[in-house]
């Protein structure tokens, strides 16, 4: 860990602190009047990057929020006197605007620059991560490693066809390596065999590597159109008090510009009424625009009405009025009772006692709250459409943190490991101490953060506080480096949600979904579980930033359509 000189992903313009100027959006707004008044559902890094944007372009955010603090998935918090994320939480963003957005409010001293040290523990062995072809076989042995070798030879002269994430994996690095380092983690993580999971999940997260491109790069690295080598981001920043410290300052310039929060209040309903001949005779300019809507003098028709009024658009579609059936005309919300709501994104919190729902007004919705439930809300919508959301899955993490005497142990320098050994139970280990040593807050122990993963109705997911504690300090010892006499202290935190998960043919019944949501105008569905896409928290602040810039009138595109690709965030030229 070094302090930090200069970031390794840092803004374009260090003295540029408005992200919006580089995208088309108003600095500033100095206007009297809002330009329309917009709910925030969600405080995650998706909402946050949403209403700053929105605030800088002149209109009036509410978040609202069912936790009591901001960050989402990507908060800290506070565990056994130290402070932990939850899980192991790196940023990197090739884009400008979303860096410009992860520096907000941050000084230079408020990060460290970090070199990404992470492996892979099997059978007591740690293998490079992401698996390099090399490392992999000469640790795995001649026996296996020829095994392996002879296993990838079957698959590239006979590749399978389905679209699963078996297939594609056991494509890429042969059945073998497959079983080894993919199968086991996999199902774990996702609750569902592999050959039940989409191969997107695969095509996202590790489409730049197979096995003979992983054994060529080690003897001749990929280069770039200039002859410099491509890498795997080794080097990011990480605030010194953890991930959430970046969206707390976040939420400070949000009040300032003048956003208001309300935490512990669960959105409950969404409320849309038909358009009305007032809402076309109001936006004749748009109309224009839908008319010639093949012209790209309609970009210009858009534009103005979004400058003279309310934007119509939603996720999919820009347009006037009368292209939409539907317009969203607020939100009900529910106050949740005290101590509920810190099990991130829970949807069984309870009422706060003598609360009854309230509706409230907006021009505007936008929506990173869980887009099952969100749909769901919609009672306008055909009843099949709403049954779809049935099939629409999540997982769910539980970590158990851990405190151990480093004096006892022999703790690795890696961030985080990740576990393939099918004899330990956690999935994910990450040492918080190797991150940030201010996240100790002033202790000696290390935090250590174990990852399982459940769905509602295993047994996993309904054990005692106790027992998971227990399930996690019998792993540490079969880890081989942590000893019981090492163990201080243990904390439980269950986060349900944290996962869409990516199963075979989930694009259609999400298409079913999405097309009827097209029909209902000033309607935004952004975020990892608010759009039901794998995103990490640099696709979650870009999915924010766009949508401020479709509300803006700024961004035609489809919201829908803004990948996840792997090699959109990992893979950069060395300067
Ligand atoms: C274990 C783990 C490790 C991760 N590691 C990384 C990593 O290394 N790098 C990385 O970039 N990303 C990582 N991520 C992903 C990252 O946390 C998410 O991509 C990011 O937090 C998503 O932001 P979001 O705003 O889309 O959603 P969220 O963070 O889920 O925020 C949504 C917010 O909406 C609120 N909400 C939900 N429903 C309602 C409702 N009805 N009413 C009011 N509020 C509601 C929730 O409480 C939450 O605060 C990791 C995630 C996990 C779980």
């Amino acid at each position: 860990m070094t302090p930090m000189q200069a970031p390794a992903n840092p803004p374009a313009q260090q003295d540029q602190t408005v992200p919006g100027q580089a995208l088309g959006i108003a600095s500033d707004s100095s206007q009297a009047t809002p330009k329309g008044k917009v709910a925030v559902i969600g405080a995650g890094p998706a909402g946050l990057s949403c209403a700053l944007e929105l605030l800088k372009a002149g209109y009036a955010v509410d978040i609202f929020e069912l936790d009591e603090r901001v960050g989402g998935l990507a908060r800290t918090v506070e565990v056994l006197g130290q402070k932990a994320d939850l899980g192991s939480h790196r940023f990197f963003s090739k884009l400008d605007e979303v860096n410009n957005f992860w520096h907000q409010g941050m000084s230079a001293d408020d990060f460290i620059v970090e070199q990404r040290l992470s492996r892979i523990l099997y059978n007591g062995k740690f293998f490079d991560y992401p698996l390099k072809g090399f490392d992999a076989l000469f640790k795995l042995g001649l026996v296996e490693s020829t095994r392996c070798v002879l296993s990838y030879a079957y698959a590239a002269l006979f590749p399978r066809q389905e679209p699963t994430f078996e297939a594609w994996v056991s494509n890429a690095f042969g059945k073998r390596l497959y079983e080894i380092f993919f199968k086991t983690y996999s199902e774990r993580l996702w609750g569902i065999k592999c050959s039940e999971l989409s191969d997107q999940f695969a095509k996202q997260r590790i489409k730049t590597l197979n096995l003979s491109k992983a054994i060529l790069n080690a003897v001749l690295p990929q280069r770039n159109k200039d002859g410099k080598p491509l890498t795997l981001i080794d080097e990011f920043v990480y605030p010194r008090l953890g991930c959430g410290m970046v969206y707390e300052r976040v939420a400070q310039e949000i009040e300032r510009r003048g956003g208001r929060f309300f935490f512990k209040q669960q959105v409950v309903g969404l409320t849309t009424a038909p358009v009305t001949a007032a809402d076309k005779a109001a936006h004749p300019a748009a109309d224009t625009a839908v008319d010639a809507a093949a012209d790209t003098a309609a970009d210009t028709a858009v534009d103005t009405a979004a400058d003279t009024a309310v934007t119509w658009a939603n996720n999919g579609v820009m347009g006037a009025p009368h292209s939409f059936p539907l317009k969203i005309t607020g939100i009900v919300t529910q106050e949740l009772a005290s101590g509920q709501g810190n099990g991130m994104s829970n949807t069984e919190v309870a009422a706060a006692p003598g609360t009854t729902p309230q509706t409230r007004a907006y021009d505007i919705v936008v929506s990173s709250g869980i887009f099952r439930e969100m749909v769901r809300s919609l009672t306008v919508l055909p009843d099949k459409v709403r049954a779809l959301c049935s099939q629409l899955r999540f997982r769910n993490t539980i970590m158990v943190y851990l405190t151990v005497d480093p004096d006892k142990a022999k703790l690795c320098p890696d961030h985080w490991i990740y576990v393939h050994s099918p004899e330990i139970k956690m999935g994910r280990m990450t040492d918080f101490a190797n991150w940030s040593h201010d996240m100790q807050q002033g202790q000696r122990e290390h935090l250590l953060g174990f990852e399982y993963w459940a769905n509602d109705d295993e047994e996993l997911w309904r054990q005692s506080d106790a027992a998971l504690m227990a399930q996690a300090r019998a792993d540490a010892v079969k880890t081989g480096f942590i000893t019981a006499a090492a163990i201080t202290g243990a904390a439980v935190h269950r986060i349900h949600m944290s996962y869409p998960v990516y199963f075979n043919g989930y694009e259609s019944v999400l298409a079913a979904i999405t097309r009827e949501l097209d029909k209902v105008a000033n309607l935004y569905f952004i975020g990892r579980n608010g759009s039901y896409k794998y995103n990490n928290m640099d696709h979650s602040v870009l999915m924010g930033i766009f949508c401020a810039q479709k509300i803006a009138g700024q961004y035609h595109g489809s919201l829908w359509a803004i990948n996840t690709d792997s090699d959109y965030q990992e893979i950069k030229a060395q300067a």
